[in-house]
Protein backbone atom coordinates (compact mmCIF):
# COMPACT_ATOMS: atom_id res chain seq x y z
CA UNK A 1 0.00 0.00 0.00
CA UNK A 2 1.28 3.60 -0.83
CA UNK A 3 0.68 6.52 1.64
CA UNK A 4 1.08 9.96 0.87
CA UNK A 5 3.71 11.92 3.25
CA UNK A 6 2.74 15.11 4.83
CA UNK A 7 5.81 16.79 5.95
CA UNK A 8 4.25 20.27 6.64
CA UNK A 9 2.94 18.13 9.33
CA UNK A 10 6.21 16.83 11.01
CA UNK A 11 6.15 16.72 14.71
CA UNK A 12 8.13 16.65 17.93
CA UNK A 13 5.58 14.19 19.35
CA UNK A 14 2.68 12.78 17.71
CA UNK A 15 0.02 11.01 19.90
CA UNK A 16 -2.10 8.33 18.66
CA UNK A 17 -5.45 8.52 20.10
CA UNK A 18 -7.68 11.51 20.59
CA UNK A 19 -9.69 10.81 23.60
CA UNK A 20 -8.98 12.08 27.66
CA UNK A 21 -5.17 10.81 27.88
CA UNK A 22 -4.49 12.58 24.50
CA UNK A 23 -5.99 15.88 25.82
CA UNK A 24 -4.62 14.88 29.46
CA UNK A 25 -1.05 14.81 28.08
CA UNK A 26 -1.48 18.08 25.70
CA UNK A 27 -2.58 20.21 28.70
CA UNK A 28 0.09 19.09 30.94
CA UNK A 29 3.09 18.79 28.40
CA UNK A 30 2.26 22.64 27.78
CA UNK A 31 1.88 23.62 31.49
CA UNK A 32 5.38 21.69 31.39
CA UNK A 33 6.52 24.39 28.99
CA UNK A 34 6.24 22.04 25.72
CA UNK A 35 5.03 24.45 22.49
CA UNK A 36 1.41 22.80 21.66
CA UNK A 37 2.37 23.47 17.67
CA UNK A 38 5.13 20.67 18.21
CA UNK A 39 2.30 18.30 18.94
CA UNK A 40 0.45 16.21 15.91
CA UNK A 41 -2.90 14.21 17.18
CA UNK A 42 -3.77 11.92 15.30
CA UNK A 43 -7.31 10.56 16.22
CA UNK A 44 -11.01 10.95 15.05
CA UNK A 45 -13.61 13.23 16.84
CA UNK A 46 -13.22 16.34 19.53
CA UNK A 47 -10.17 16.07 21.37
CA UNK A 48 -10.73 15.06 24.52
CA UNK A 49 -14.13 13.58 24.45
CA UNK A 50 -13.11 10.04 23.49
CA UNK A 51 -15.18 7.21 23.94
CA UNK A 52 -15.67 7.61 27.68
CA UNK A 53 -17.22 11.36 27.79
CA UNK A 54 -18.14 11.69 23.74
CA UNK A 55 -21.06 11.29 24.26
CA UNK A 56 -25.06 11.82 23.41
CA UNK A 57 -27.38 11.33 26.24
CA UNK A 58 -27.78 13.48 29.37
CA UNK A 59 -28.81 10.38 31.24
CA UNK A 60 -24.80 9.12 30.98
CA UNK A 61 -23.39 10.63 33.90
CA UNK A 62 -19.38 10.45 35.33
CA UNK A 63 -19.16 7.50 37.81
CA UNK A 64 -17.19 9.51 40.01
CA UNK A 65 -18.13 12.44 42.18
CA UNK A 66 -16.74 15.65 41.06
CA UNK A 67 -13.73 16.21 43.51
CA UNK A 68 -12.45 12.98 42.99
CA UNK A 69 -12.88 13.21 38.57
CA UNK A 70 -9.33 15.33 38.33
CA UNK A 71 -6.97 16.79 35.23
CA UNK A 72 -5.33 17.91 37.85
CA UNK A 73 -4.69 15.05 40.01
CA UNK A 74 -3.63 17.05 42.83
CA UNK A 75 -6.35 19.67 42.90
CA UNK A 76 -9.36 18.24 43.89
CA UNK A 77 -11.61 21.85 43.55
CA UNK A 78 -10.32 22.18 39.56
CA UNK A 79 -13.23 20.63 38.11
CA UNK A 80 -16.13 21.41 40.49
CA UNK A 81 -14.85 24.98 40.56
CA UNK A 82 -15.23 25.15 37.04
CA UNK A 83 -18.74 23.06 36.94
CA UNK A 84 -20.06 25.85 39.40
CA UNK A 85 -20.18 28.84 37.13
CA UNK A 86 -20.33 26.38 33.56
CA UNK A 87 -22.42 23.85 34.25
CA UNK A 88 -26.18 24.03 34.76
CA UNK A 89 -26.99 20.93 36.30
CA UNK A 90 -30.07 20.30 39.18
CA UNK A 91 -29.84 17.08 39.16
CA UNK A 92 -26.04 16.45 39.56
CA UNK A 93 -26.78 17.08 43.30
CA UNK A 94 -26.85 13.32 45.65
CA UNK A 95 -26.32 12.30 48.68
CA UNK A 96 -23.08 11.07 47.52
CA UNK A 97 -21.69 14.08 46.12
CA UNK A 98 -22.01 16.08 42.78
CA UNK A 99 -22.40 13.64 39.85
CA UNK A 100 -22.17 15.51 36.44
CA UNK A 101 -23.28 14.27 32.98
CA UNK A 102 -20.53 13.06 31.31
CA UNK A 103 -20.68 15.67 28.03
CA UNK A 104 -20.36 17.90 30.29
CA UNK A 105 -16.66 16.89 31.70
CA UNK A 106 -15.98 16.90 27.83
CA UNK A 107 -16.79 20.40 27.66
CA UNK A 108 -14.22 21.02 30.69
CA UNK A 109 -11.61 19.25 29.06
CA UNK A 110 -12.29 21.64 26.06
CA UNK A 111 -12.06 24.35 28.00
CA UNK A 112 -8.42 23.59 29.89
CA UNK A 113 -7.23 22.44 26.64
CA UNK A 114 -8.21 26.39 24.77
CA UNK A 115 -6.49 27.50 28.56
CA UNK A 116 -3.14 25.72 27.89
CA UNK A 117 -2.80 26.35 23.88
CA UNK A 118 -4.24 29.81 24.29
CA UNK A 119 -6.98 28.85 22.24
CA UNK A 120 -4.32 28.20 19.23
CA UNK A 121 -5.77 25.74 16.85
CA UNK A 122 -3.83 22.29 17.66
CA UNK A 123 -2.69 20.03 14.88
CA UNK A 124 -4.96 17.35 14.43
CA UNK A 125 -5.89 14.20 11.95
CA UNK A 126 -9.22 13.13 11.60
CA UNK A 127 -7.85 9.33 10.91
CA UNK A 128 -7.10 5.88 12.79
CA UNK A 129 -3.47 4.83 12.53
CA UNK A 130 -2.79 1.40 11.51
CA UNK A 131 0.91 1.09 12.00
CA UNK A 132 3.80 2.35 12.87
CA UNK A 133 7.66 1.78 12.30
CA UNK A 134 10.80 3.35 13.68
CA UNK A 135 12.88 5.55 11.35
CA UNK A 136 15.56 7.79 11.72
CA UNK A 137 15.10 10.45 14.44
CA UNK A 138 12.14 8.97 15.12
CA UNK A 139 8.74 7.17 14.12
CA UNK A 140 6.93 6.89 10.85
CA UNK A 141 2.59 6.65 11.30
CA UNK A 142 0.46 5.39 8.79
CA UNK A 143 -2.96 6.38 8.73
CA UNK A 144 -6.37 4.72 7.68
CA UNK A 145 -7.01 7.69 4.81
CA UNK A 146 -3.51 6.91 3.30
CA UNK A 147 -1.33 9.71 4.79
CA UNK A 148 1.97 9.45 6.78
CA UNK A 149 3.53 11.42 9.39
CA UNK A 150 6.74 11.67 10.97
CA UNK A 151 7.22 11.83 14.74
CA UNK A 152 10.47 12.59 16.38
CA UNK A 153 8.77 10.82 19.81
CA UNK A 154 5.20 8.76 19.89
CA UNK A 155 2.81 8.32 22.97
CA UNK A 156 0.36 5.59 22.33
CA UNK A 157 -3.04 6.65 23.62
CA UNK A 158 -5.83 4.56 21.75
CA UNK A 159 -7.83 4.13 24.89
CA UNK A 160 -10.83 1.54 25.15
CA UNK A 161 -11.22 -0.46 22.30
CA UNK A 162 -14.99 -0.61 20.44
CA UNK A 163 -16.56 -3.51 22.57
CA UNK A 164 -16.69 -6.73 20.50
CA UNK A 165 -20.29 -9.16 20.98
CA UNK A 166 -18.91 -11.94 23.83
CA UNK A 167 -19.86 -14.88 20.96
CA UNK A 168 -18.92 -15.26 17.15
CA UNK A 169 -22.01 -12.81 15.72
CA UNK A 170 -22.58 -13.20 12.09
CA UNK A 171 -25.26 -10.28 12.02
CA UNK A 172 -24.32 -6.74 10.87
CA UNK A 173 -24.64 -3.74 13.81
CA UNK A 174 -28.77 -2.11 13.80
CA UNK A 175 -31.03 0.24 15.45
CA UNK A 176 -31.84 -3.37 16.95
CA UNK A 177 -28.76 -4.97 17.67
CA UNK A 178 -26.36 -2.46 19.17
CA UNK A 179 -22.79 -3.71 19.66
CA UNK A 180 -21.36 -0.64 20.91
CA UNK A 181 -23.73 1.60 23.70
CA UNK A 182 -21.28 4.29 24.75
CA UNK A 183 -21.91 7.23 22.55
CA UNK A 184 -25.84 7.01 23.42
CA UNK A 185 -27.41 8.16 20.02
CA UNK A 186 -29.24 4.49 20.13
CA UNK A 187 -31.22 5.91 22.33
CA UNK A 188 -33.05 7.89 19.76
CA UNK A 189 -34.25 4.86 17.85
CA UNK A 190 -35.69 2.99 20.22
CA UNK A 191 -39.37 2.43 20.15
CA UNK A 192 -40.88 2.95 23.98
CA UNK A 193 -42.40 -0.33 24.11
CA UNK A 194 -39.82 -2.53 22.44
CA UNK A 195 -38.51 -5.76 24.80
CA UNK A 196 -34.86 -5.02 25.22
CA UNK A 197 -32.30 -7.38 26.35
CA UNK A 198 -29.03 -5.86 27.41
CA UNK A 199 -26.30 -8.22 27.58
CA UNK A 200 -23.58 -7.32 30.45
CA UNK A 201 -24.02 -6.14 34.23
CA UNK A 202 -21.30 -3.63 34.23
CA UNK A 203 -21.49 0.29 34.28
CA UNK A 204 -22.57 0.23 30.46
CA UNK A 205 -25.71 -1.88 31.39
CA UNK A 206 -26.37 0.72 33.89
CA UNK A 207 -25.71 3.77 31.27
CA UNK A 208 -28.31 1.71 28.97
CA UNK A 209 -30.81 1.62 31.98
CA UNK A 210 -30.39 5.07 32.89
CA UNK A 211 -30.74 6.31 29.86
CA UNK A 212 -33.87 4.57 28.91
CA UNK A 213 -35.64 6.14 32.16
CA UNK A 214 -34.88 9.33 31.05
CA UNK A 215 -36.75 8.63 27.54
CA UNK A 216 -39.77 6.56 29.50
CA UNK A 217 -38.99 3.44 28.30
CA UNK A 218 -41.99 1.14 28.77
CA UNK A 219 -41.25 -2.02 27.60
CA UNK A 220 -39.71 -5.02 29.43
CA UNK A 221 -36.08 -5.11 29.70
CA UNK A 222 -33.96 -8.05 30.83
CA UNK A 223 -30.52 -7.82 31.69
CA UNK A 224 -27.89 -11.06 31.23
CA UNK A 225 -25.63 -10.91 34.49
CA UNK A 226 -22.93 -13.85 34.99
CA UNK A 227 -22.44 -12.98 38.33
CA UNK A 228 -26.36 -11.78 39.15
CA UNK A 229 -25.30 -8.77 40.79
CA UNK A 230 -25.29 -5.04 39.61
CA UNK A 231 -22.52 -2.75 40.34
CA UNK A 232 -23.16 -1.08 43.93
CA UNK A 233 -23.94 2.30 44.07
CA UNK A 234 -21.20 5.55 44.92
CA UNK A 235 -21.01 6.82 48.48
CA UNK A 236 -19.99 9.78 50.52
CA UNK A 237 -16.95 8.58 51.68
CA UNK A 238 -14.04 11.00 52.79
CA UNK A 239 -10.33 9.98 51.61
CA UNK A 240 -8.55 8.76 55.13
CA UNK A 241 -4.72 7.36 55.13
CA UNK A 242 -3.46 5.88 52.07
CA UNK A 243 -2.68 2.23 52.99
CA UNK A 244 1.04 0.78 53.09
CA UNK A 245 1.44 -1.92 51.06
CA UNK A 246 3.91 -4.99 52.57
CA UNK A 247 6.02 -6.88 50.42
CA UNK A 248 3.90 -9.03 48.30
CA UNK A 249 5.40 -11.19 45.32
CA UNK A 250 2.50 -13.67 45.19
CA UNK A 251 -1.33 -14.02 44.03
CA UNK A 252 -1.96 -15.29 46.81
CA UNK A 253 0.41 -13.08 49.11
CA UNK A 254 -1.69 -9.87 47.20
CA UNK A 255 -5.53 -11.58 47.30
CA UNK A 256 -4.92 -12.09 51.09
CA UNK A 257 -3.53 -8.88 51.19
CA UNK A 258 -6.70 -7.16 50.05
CA UNK A 259 -9.25 -10.01 51.64
CA UNK A 260 -8.12 -8.85 55.60
CA UNK A 261 -8.31 -5.23 54.62
CA UNK A 262 -11.78 -5.53 53.19
CA UNK A 263 -13.38 -8.38 54.76
CA UNK A 264 -14.57 -6.24 57.54
CA UNK A 265 -18.40 -4.35 56.91
CA UNK A 266 -20.01 -3.87 54.15
CA UNK A 267 -19.47 -2.18 50.54
CA UNK A 268 -22.55 -0.30 50.80
CA UNK A 269 -20.54 1.97 53.82
CA UNK A 270 -18.71 4.65 53.36
CA UNK A 271 -16.52 3.55 55.60
CA UNK A 272 -15.93 0.71 53.75
CA UNK A 273 -15.00 2.54 50.28
CA UNK A 274 -12.62 4.44 52.97
CA UNK A 275 -10.88 1.53 53.45
CA UNK A 276 -11.11 0.01 49.65
CA UNK A 277 -9.84 3.72 47.89
CA UNK A 278 -6.82 3.48 50.78
CA UNK A 279 -5.56 0.08 49.61
CA UNK A 280 -6.13 1.23 45.87
CA UNK A 281 -3.59 4.50 47.12
CA UNK A 282 -0.35 1.78 47.01
CA UNK A 283 -1.83 -1.02 44.63
CA UNK A 284 0.02 -0.18 41.07
CA UNK A 285 3.32 -0.70 42.94
CA UNK A 286 2.36 -3.48 44.58
CA UNK A 287 0.70 -5.21 41.48
CA UNK A 288 4.01 -4.26 39.74
CA UNK A 289 6.00 -6.34 41.89
CA UNK A 290 3.78 -9.28 41.24
CA UNK A 291 5.00 -11.98 38.39
CA UNK A 292 3.48 -11.59 35.44
CA UNK A 293 1.56 -14.82 35.64
CA UNK A 294 0.50 -13.50 39.24
CA UNK A 295 -1.51 -10.69 37.65
CA UNK A 296 -2.41 -12.76 35.02
CA UNK A 297 -3.68 -15.17 37.72
CA UNK A 298 -5.63 -12.15 39.71
CA UNK A 299 -6.89 -10.69 36.86
CA UNK A 300 -8.95 -14.10 35.64
CA UNK A 301 -10.19 -14.87 39.30
CA UNK A 302 -10.66 -12.10 41.05
CA UNK A 303 -10.93 -9.27 38.22
CA UNK A 304 -14.69 -9.01 37.62
CA UNK A 305 -14.82 -8.63 41.49
CA UNK A 306 -12.28 -6.05 41.56
CA UNK A 307 -14.06 -4.22 38.72
CA UNK A 308 -17.46 -4.43 40.51
CA UNK A 309 -16.14 -2.50 43.44
CA UNK A 310 -13.92 -0.25 41.79
CA UNK A 311 -16.50 1.07 38.82
CA UNK A 312 -19.15 1.86 41.43
CA UNK A 313 -22.14 3.46 39.51
CA UNK A 314 -23.59 6.83 40.24
CA UNK A 315 -26.54 7.53 42.64
CA UNK A 316 -28.32 9.06 39.71
CA UNK A 317 -27.72 6.07 37.63
CA UNK A 318 -28.60 3.25 40.38
CA UNK A 319 -31.83 4.97 41.24
CA UNK A 320 -32.73 4.62 37.83
CA UNK A 321 -31.78 1.07 37.41
CA UNK A 322 -34.00 0.59 40.81
CA UNK A 323 -37.23 1.89 40.09
CA UNK A 324 -36.93 -0.42 36.67
CA UNK A 325 -36.71 -3.25 38.52
CA UNK A 326 -39.09 -2.20 41.93
CA UNK A 327 -41.96 -1.75 39.28
CA UNK A 328 -41.14 -5.43 37.38
CA UNK A 329 -39.81 -3.89 34.44
CA UNK A 330 -36.50 -5.31 34.72
CA UNK A 331 -35.78 -8.63 34.86
CA UNK A 332 -32.32 -10.11 35.98
CA UNK A 333 -31.21 -13.09 34.55
CA UNK A 334 -27.92 -14.94 35.82
CA UNK A 335 -26.52 -16.27 32.59
CA UNK A 336 -24.24 -15.10 29.82
CA UNK A 337 -24.93 -15.23 26.26
CA UNK A 338 -24.02 -18.48 24.57
CA UNK A 339 -26.11 -17.62 20.51
CA UNK A 340 -27.79 -15.43 19.07
CA UNK A 341 -30.25 -16.14 15.78
CA UNK A 342 -32.89 -13.80 13.94
CA UNK A 343 -36.70 -15.13 13.92
CA UNK A 344 -39.27 -13.86 11.31
CA UNK A 345 -41.84 -12.90 14.19
CA UNK A 346 -39.82 -12.64 17.28
CA UNK A 347 -37.28 -10.34 17.20
CA UNK A 348 -33.81 -11.91 18.08
CA UNK A 349 -33.45 -14.95 19.96
CA UNK A 350 -31.15 -15.53 23.01
CA UNK A 351 -29.56 -18.90 23.55
CA UNK A 352 -28.24 -19.24 27.19
CA UNK A 353 -25.42 -20.72 28.74
CA UNK A 354 -28.05 -22.15 31.48
CA UNK A 355 -29.62 -23.92 28.13
CA UNK A 356 -32.58 -20.92 28.60
CA UNK A 357 -33.30 -19.22 25.48
CA UNK A 358 -34.98 -15.56 25.34
CA UNK A 359 -36.79 -13.33 22.96
CA UNK A 360 -36.10 -9.69 22.31
CA UNK A 361 -36.49 -6.80 19.85
CA UNK A 362 -33.67 -5.18 20.69
CA UNK A 363 -30.46 -6.64 22.10
CA UNK A 364 -27.59 -4.20 23.43
CA UNK A 365 -23.91 -5.26 24.38
CA UNK A 366 -22.71 -4.31 27.51
CA UNK A 367 -20.13 -6.12 28.29
CA UNK A 368 -17.26 -3.40 27.02
CA UNK A 369 -15.10 -5.59 26.41
CA UNK A 370 -12.81 -5.46 23.29
CA UNK A 371 -9.88 -5.81 21.52
CA UNK A 372 -7.25 -2.74 20.95
CA UNK A 373 -6.43 -3.40 16.56
CA UNK A 374 -3.51 -0.75 16.69
CA UNK A 375 -2.06 -2.69 19.96
CA UNK A 376 -2.57 -6.10 18.86
CA UNK A 377 -0.99 -5.43 15.17
CA UNK A 378 2.12 -3.74 17.10
CA UNK A 379 2.15 -6.46 18.92
CA UNK A 380 1.92 -9.45 16.23
CA UNK A 381 4.82 -7.44 14.36
CA UNK A 382 7.27 -7.22 17.40
CA UNK A 383 6.92 -3.42 17.69
CA UNK A 384 5.44 -3.92 21.00
CA UNK A 385 6.78 -6.68 23.23
CA UNK A 386 3.85 -8.53 25.08
CA UNK A 387 4.00 -9.15 28.80
CA UNK A 388 4.51 -12.16 29.28
CA UNK A 389 2.31 -14.48 27.51
CA UNK A 390 -0.52 -12.26 27.71
CA UNK A 391 -2.00 -9.61 24.57
CA UNK A 392 -0.91 -6.61 26.83
CA UNK A 393 1.92 -4.49 25.95
CA UNK A 394 5.07 -4.63 28.27
CA UNK A 395 5.33 -0.55 29.63
CA UNK A 396 8.37 0.85 32.13
CA UNK A 397 6.94 2.72 35.09
CA UNK A 398 7.65 5.67 33.17
CA UNK A 399 5.78 4.57 30.10
CA UNK A 400 8.05 3.78 27.58
CA UNK A 401 7.24 0.99 25.65
CA UNK A 402 9.90 -2.36 26.02
CA UNK A 403 11.98 -2.76 23.62
CA UNK A 404 11.93 -6.40 22.03
CA UNK A 405 15.49 -6.60 23.92
CA UNK A 406 14.08 -5.61 27.09
CA UNK A 407 15.23 -1.95 27.21
CA UNK A 408 12.88 0.94 27.62
CA UNK A 409 12.52 2.94 24.11
CA UNK A 410 13.41 6.77 24.49
CA UNK A 411 10.97 7.93 22.00
CA UNK A 412 7.85 5.29 22.09
CA UNK A 413 5.57 5.41 25.04
CA UNK A 414 2.39 4.43 25.94
CA UNK A 415 -0.65 4.81 28.39
CA UNK A 416 -4.11 4.56 29.32
CA UNK A 417 -5.83 1.29 29.65
CA UNK A 418 -3.73 -0.37 27.16
CA UNK A 419 -1.14 -0.17 30.44
CA UNK A 420 -2.98 -1.98 33.25
CA UNK A 421 -2.29 -5.22 33.51
CA UNK A 422 1.49 -3.88 33.02
CA UNK A 423 1.26 -0.71 35.46
CA UNK A 424 -2.04 -1.44 37.59
CA UNK A 425 -4.94 0.67 37.98
CA UNK A 426 -4.79 2.81 35.41
CA UNK A 427 -8.42 3.22 34.00
CA UNK A 428 -10.15 6.00 35.52
CA UNK A 429 -9.82 9.51 34.55
CA UNK A 430 -7.49 10.51 37.61
CA UNK A 431 -5.12 7.72 36.88
CA UNK A 432 -5.16 8.38 33.04
CA UNK A 433 -4.57 11.98 34.44
CA UNK A 434 -1.92 11.82 36.57
CA UNK A 435 0.30 9.42 33.89
CA UNK A 436 -0.11 12.03 31.30
CA UNK A 437 1.05 14.66 34.42
CA UNK A 438 4.20 11.97 34.97
CA UNK A 439 4.85 11.75 31.08
CA UNK A 440 5.05 15.67 30.51
CA UNK A 441 7.57 15.80 33.42
CA UNK A 442 9.65 13.45 31.98
CA UNK A 443 9.57 14.60 28.86
CA UNK A 444 10.72 18.09 30.06
CA UNK A 445 13.29 17.04 31.92
CA UNK A 446 14.62 15.03 28.64
CA UNK A 447 14.85 17.85 26.76
CA UNK A 448 16.70 19.85 29.35
C1 LIG B 1 -18.10 4.49 28.45
C2 LIG B 1 -17.02 4.85 29.44
C3 LIG B 1 -17.32 5.70 30.51
C4 LIG B 1 -16.31 6.02 31.43
N1 LIG B 1 -16.63 6.85 32.47
C5 LIG B 1 -15.68 7.22 33.34
C6 LIG B 1 -15.98 8.13 34.42
O1 LIG B 1 -17.11 8.55 34.60
N2 LIG B 1 -14.96 8.48 35.24
C7 LIG B 1 -13.68 8.00 35.08
O2 LIG B 1 -12.77 8.37 35.82
N3 LIG B 1 -13.39 7.13 34.08
C8 LIG B 1 -14.35 6.74 33.22
N4 LIG B 1 -14.04 5.88 32.19
C9 LIG B 1 -12.68 5.35 32.09
C10 LIG B 1 -11.85 5.99 30.95
O3 LIG B 1 -11.04 4.92 30.48
C11 LIG B 1 -10.92 7.10 31.35
O4 LIG B 1 -11.62 8.05 32.11
C12 LIG B 1 -10.32 7.88 30.17
O5 LIG B 1 -11.34 8.53 29.48
C13 LIG B 1 -9.50 7.08 29.20
O6 LIG B 1 -9.06 7.96 28.19
P1 LIG B 1 -8.39 7.44 26.86
O7 LIG B 1 -8.10 8.61 26.03
O8 LIG B 1 -7.28 6.53 27.22
O9 LIG B 1 -9.49 6.51 26.19
P2 LIG B 1 -10.75 6.74 25.25
O10 LIG B 1 -11.75 7.62 25.88
O11 LIG B 1 -11.19 5.37 24.87
O12 LIG B 1 -10.19 7.51 23.97
C14 LIG B 1 -9.31 6.92 23.03
C15 LIG B 1 -9.44 7.65 21.73
O13 LIG B 1 -8.43 7.20 20.83
C16 LIG B 1 -9.00 6.93 19.56
N5 LIG B 1 -8.24 5.84 18.92
C17 LIG B 1 -8.24 4.54 19.25
N6 LIG B 1 -7.42 3.85 18.42
C18 LIG B 1 -6.90 4.74 17.54
C19 LIG B 1 -6.00 4.64 16.43
N7 LIG B 1 -5.48 3.49 16.04
N8 LIG B 1 -5.70 5.79 15.75
C20 LIG B 1 -6.21 6.98 16.13
N9 LIG B 1 -7.08 7.13 17.18
C21 LIG B 1 -7.41 6.02 17.87
C22 LIG B 1 -10.44 6.52 19.86
O14 LIG B 1 -11.26 6.73 18.75
C23 LIG B 1 -10.77 7.44 21.03
O15 LIG B 1 -11.24 8.67 20.58
C24 LIG B 1 -15.01 5.51 31.27
C25 LIG B 1 -14.72 4.66 30.20
C26 LIG B 1 -15.72 4.35 29.29
C27 LIG B 1 -15.39 3.46 28.13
Amino acid sequence: MTYRHCPDQDASLIIVGSGFAAAAAVIHLAHNGFAPSDILIIGPGTLGAGQAYGCKADAFRLNVRADLQRLWPDHSDHFPQWAKTHIEDPQAKTHAGLFYRRADFARYVNAQLEAATGKKELRQVPARVVDIRPVQQGWQVFCDDRTAYHGASLLLATGNPEPQWPIPNRFEDSSTLIRTPWRGDWLEQIDPTAAICLVGSGLTAMDALSGLAERDHKGPISLLTPHGILPPEQVGWEPGDPFLWPDTRRASEFLHVALQMLKAGFWEEPEWQQRFSALRSGISTAWQQLPVEDRMKLQRRAGWLWSLARFRASPQTVDAARNMADRGQLTLIRSALKSLESTRSAGWQLGLANEASLNADIVINCTGVGRDPLIRKLMATGRLTPLGKSHSPAVSPGLQVISPDGSPCDTLFCIGPATALALGDVMGATSVAAQAAGFARSLHTAEK
